[in-house]
């Protein structure tokens, strides 16, 4: 027997450990499964060598609580340890491993991001257990160990009469952990940290069925056995290549992956590269629900198989926030704050790669089946739209596949918008004028105008549409947007033929001064315009640019036009050829008062600005009017 101190400067390491990963104290059981995954992993390496003369077989990992003796137990069929490996490897190298971390993160303990990323290694389970055992035998041909530890720096190591290959860990529970004999609880840990892990991994039993014999008497009853339960799938998808997956497996691993989520992905993005970094993944384009605050179902990210968190902020574009599925990759160190993440090269290079292969994937479903691309691409812009101004590499390769849909359900790229547009829509200084809707209700009758003159109207409704645009401007000099009601549509497109006003100046100048008079300034810019007869006498618009601006201050363009509350400004534009400016010219001046009161209601209403009790009053007046 030998007994020892184990050789370690920090004398109370114990209740260190448990009390910087106070928050954390469950990853103890994925560090222990991880161990024996290794464990097991190099033994199969060995014996394909031919390094280790023994039969690898089927081992698996076995998880057992035994809740009236207070232990958890781990054991594999792994490569084991002679009793001098774990002098070497428990005392000496994971126990000084245990110790540099705690050196270098007591101080930044505060800094919570790395807390639960770290892998604490075997040490960890003194988080939950007040002892500790471990009883090994090695592949190779010595007699197994039996190593005991008390949480003090003191162990003991003897001799055990244990045959099988592989190790046995087993933790006696503290009495503030007992959470953790609850069979609910470690599978609940199980199912989050190792669902995918290489290694079958055990935990209890569960009946199944027995085939019925061929010659089975009628009133034959199923007989049922008892099998292992076996919790995890050690060959997830994201491990295979692309070519062995249809279409229906990489559904199934996403109601694998998302067992409460009933909706089918949209589609998926199969990533695998090991150069100049490892990484393996499937991304899924969900459908978007109403509720993005809502998402609760993340981007999970793993380390060979074993899950770390379902945080990727500053791996994943943020963009990609909304994605879901899985990325795997070694590359990723994750036993430093999230600031170092951010400036690491490898993980700059892995966040660029899933940008560009995300691209890459759109532009191909893009070009082999547009009509598809299309129906989908409601549930996709936002992420696009945003994509395109968060990453300048996306907003790169956009233009092959971002689409601009009008009020018709037609489908344009910008190229071929451009295009479409060239000879119909241009404004007086040879600009092309995109004129878009954002909400095909509310600005019905503006958009009923531009078609009847023969228009493309696009529908942009996302909420960030006006950073878009403004970026779209930025880059295309020759491109200007306009909301369909920003403007009467004759001032917003250039016309051949210019509109001559029945009206004299004089009369005009009389026009405007009764308008201004009765309509309130505050608000309304008048404006005279000789139009069709037959056009609205009274519309109003709002300026293109106010609006503009205002919808970026609301929508997180505050950094550049921090002005905080723009006023409620409009133009109230009258058609001096119609039937009315005229009659609101000769009549006297009460009814003048009443008319354009009517009038500018009628003009609200169709710009969806009557509510409450103007609205009240309106109809009111309106029955009045046609006693
Ligand atoms: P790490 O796994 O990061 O090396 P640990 O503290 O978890 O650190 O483990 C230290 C060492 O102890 C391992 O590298 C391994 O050599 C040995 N070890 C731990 N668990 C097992 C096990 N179940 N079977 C065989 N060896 C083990």
């Amino acid at each position: 027997m030998t007994t020892g101190k184990i050789n370690v400067s920090v004398e109370n390491i114990f209740p260190l450990i448990k009390k910087f990963l106070y928050s954390d104290h469950e990853i103890f059981l994925r560090e222990l499964v991880s161990n024996a995954t290794d464990a097991t992993l190099k033994l199969k390496h060995l014996t394909s060598i031919g390094e280790a003369k023994v039969e690898y077989g089927n081992p698996i990992i076995e998880v057992k609580i035994d809740k009236e003796g207070k232990k958890l137990h781990i054991i594999d069929q792994g490569i084991g340890m002679t009793a001098d490996e774990v002098e070497k490897y428990i005392n000496q190298v994971a126990f000084s491993g245990a110790e540099e971390f705690l050196e270098k993160y007591k101080d930044s303990a505060k800094d919570s991001g790395i807390i639960g990323h770290f892998g604490l290694g075997f040490y960890s389970a003194f988080m939950v257990a007040e002892k500790v055992e471990i009883i090994t035998k090695s592949f190779k041909d010595e007699p197994a160990a039996h190593w005991t530890c008390d949480g003090s720096p003191e162990f003991t190591l003897v001799a055990h009469d244990k045959t099988e290959r592989g190790t046995e860990i087993i933790l006696h529970i503290a009495e503030d952990s007992l959470d953790f004999l609850e069979e609910f609880k470690i599978r609940e840990l199980l199912t989050k940290y190792n669902k995918f892990m290489p290694v079958p991994i055990k935990f209890g039993t569960k009946k199944e069925a027995l085939p019925k014999p061929e010659d089975a008497p009628e009133d034959y009853k199923t007989e049922y056995i008892d099998v292992d339960n076996i919790i995890n799938n050690p060959n997830p998808a994201w491990t295979k290549q692309p070519v062995d997956l249809t279409d229906e497996d990489y559904k199934n691993f996403y109601r694998e992956l998302y067992p409460m989520q009933f909706e089918e992905p949209l589609f998926n993005i199969h990533l695998n590269v090991d150069y100049p970094f490892n990484l393996t993944g499937i991304l899924y384009f969900p459908k978007m629900s109403g509720d993005l605050q809502l998402q609760k179902d993340k981007i999970q990210l793993y380390q060979n198989q074993v899950f770390v968190t379902d945080n990727v902020e500053g791996i994943v574009p943020e963009f990609l926030g909304m994605l879901k599925g899985v990325i795997d990759s070694p590359d990723i160190p994750l036993n430093v704050s999230r600031s170092y993440l951010q400036a690491d090269g490898n993980v700059k290079k892995i966040s660029n790669y899933i940008t560009r292969k995300v691209a890459d994937k759109l532009k191909s479903l893009f070009n082999e089946n547009r009509e598809d691309f299309e129906q989908k691409w409601n549930d996709i812009k936002i992420v696009l739209e945003y994509g395109m101004l968060s990453e300048p590499k996306f907003y790169e390769k956009a233009g092959d596949f971002v689409l601009y849909p009008t009020v018709d359900d037609k489908y344009f790229t910008l190229a071929e918008l451009k295009e479409a547009i060239t000879a119909n829509q241009t404004d007086k200084n040879g600009k092309l004028v995109v004129l878009y809707a954002s909400n095909k209700d509310a600005q019905h009758s503006y958009i009923e105008i531009a078609k009847e003159k023969g228009y493309e109207v696009l529908l942009l409704d996302s909420p960030i549409v006006s950073h878009l645009i403004q970026k779209l401007e930025a880059d295309n000099e020759n491109l200007t947007f306009t909301r369909v009601d920003s403007d009467h549509i004759d001032k917003l497109i250039q016309k051949e033929e210019t509109q001559i006003s029945k009206l004299s100046e004089e009369e005009q100048g009389n026009l405007k001064t009764v308008l201004e008079e009765i309509v309130p300034k505050t608000t309304y810019s008048v404006q005279l315009e000789p139009m069709d007869s037959n056009a609205s006498p009274f519309i109003i618009t709002q300026p293109e640019f106010m609006r503009r601006m205002k919808e970026m201050s609301q929508t997180g363009g505050g950094g550049m036009f921090g002005m905080g509350n723009f006023p409620e400004m409009y133009n109230l534009v009258v058609n001096t050829n119609s039937e009315l400016a005229t009659t609101i010219l000769n009549s006297e001046k009460s009814a003048q008062e009443s008319l354009v009161k009517q009038a500018l209601d009628l003009a609200k209403i169709s710009q969806g600005l009557l509510k409450g009790e103007e609205l009240t009053a309106f109809v009111k007046r309106s029955f009045e009017l046609i006693k």
